[in-house]
């Protein structure tokens, strides 16, 4: 495979206890090129406005730091296929309000879990996240990007399959808003494997087909402690699970991916747990 010049976009998903900009401070110390961070406590449906000071403090640190990518994740409370009205615009509100957070911070992408289908017919819960997504892009104009993430299919979880990410984006009025996270553990339990360079190859056709390769904005860099297929959402340590170090491998030779950032999500007690995932992938390269 040709050799780029582009250098390796790779982190992980840093906490930002402390203020935003110590997130950039903690990915730096272990050498991360590309962090993803949430906005504000994952576990809660909105947050204090974020002040001046700490938007320009992030600013600041971002800009002086080695880090080129920054991405948020939305919080995980946030359902726009739910059936229950409240539910439901409760997580417009707080997507709106992530979006404007991102805007602020000059984050480009924000990861969204599109969406569980609940009683719905995933069908018509599709439908409703699109129509859902056009209402808080309406909404909430400004610069970020909203990444819908391949899902394991948990539960009722949607988009385990790319042609539900596709049928989101065609019932899109902001599809210039609008791009995919790819995340190696969800879509290998989702059935997709990645692990011989023959698989590995047909995937990428498949989504090239489907999505088109320009909609890959971000992917995050996950083993599986389910087997192939299981649908169950268990991340592992790079090698350390059922895709194995083949799929990372030729993952992370791939030019085509090579511009992508690459966060781990992997599972952490400290910063060395990611510091040390990241050792292993740069092993493979
Ligand atoms: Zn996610
Ligand atoms: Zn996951």
């Amino acid at each position: 495979m040709p050799q780029t010049s582009t250098p390796l976009l790779l982190g992980a998903h840093i906490s930002i206890a402390g203020g935003p900009d110590q997130a950039i401070h903690r990915g730096e110390s272990i050498g991360c090129t590309a962090i993803q961070i949430f906005t504000k406590s994952n576990r809660q449906w909105f947050a204090k406005p974020l002040t001046p000071e700490t938007v320009e403090a992030f600013k600041q640190a971002w800009k002086q730091s080695g880090i080129q990518s920054v991405i948020a994740h939305a919080a995980y409370l946030i359902n726009l296929g739910s059936s229950n009205p409240e539910t439901l615009s409760k997580s417009a509100e707080a997507l709106a309000d992530e979006l404007k957070r991102c805007d602020q911070l000059g984050i480009p992408y924000l990861v969204l879990h599109p969406g569980s289908a609940g009683d719905t017919p995933e069908d018509q819960a599709l439908q409703q996240v699109a129509q859902q997504l056009n209402e808080v892009f309406k909404a909430t104009p400004g610069n970020t990007t909203i990444l819908l993430e391949t899902m394991a299919g948990q539960g009722t979880n949607l988009c385990y399959r790319l042609e539900q990410i596709a049928s989101i984006y065609q019932a899109s009025n902001y599809k210039e808003r609008l791009g995919v996270c790819l995340d190696t553990c969800h879509v290998f339990a989702a059935g997709y494997d990645l692990r011989t360079p023959q698989t590995y190859k047909a995937f990428w056709e498949q989504f090239n087909t489907i999505l088109g390769l320009d909609l890959l904005k971000a992917i995050h860099i996950n083993d599986s402690k389910k087997a192939l297929g299981s649908r169950a959402d268990r991340h592992e340590h790079i090698g350390k699970g059922a895709i194995g170090l083949d799929a990372f491998r030729l993952l992370f030779t791939d030019s085509q991916l090579a511009h992508i950032p690459k966060v781990l999500e992997t599972p952490k007690e400290s910063l060395e747990d990611d510091a040390r995932n990241m050792a292993v992938i740069r092993d493979l390269i």
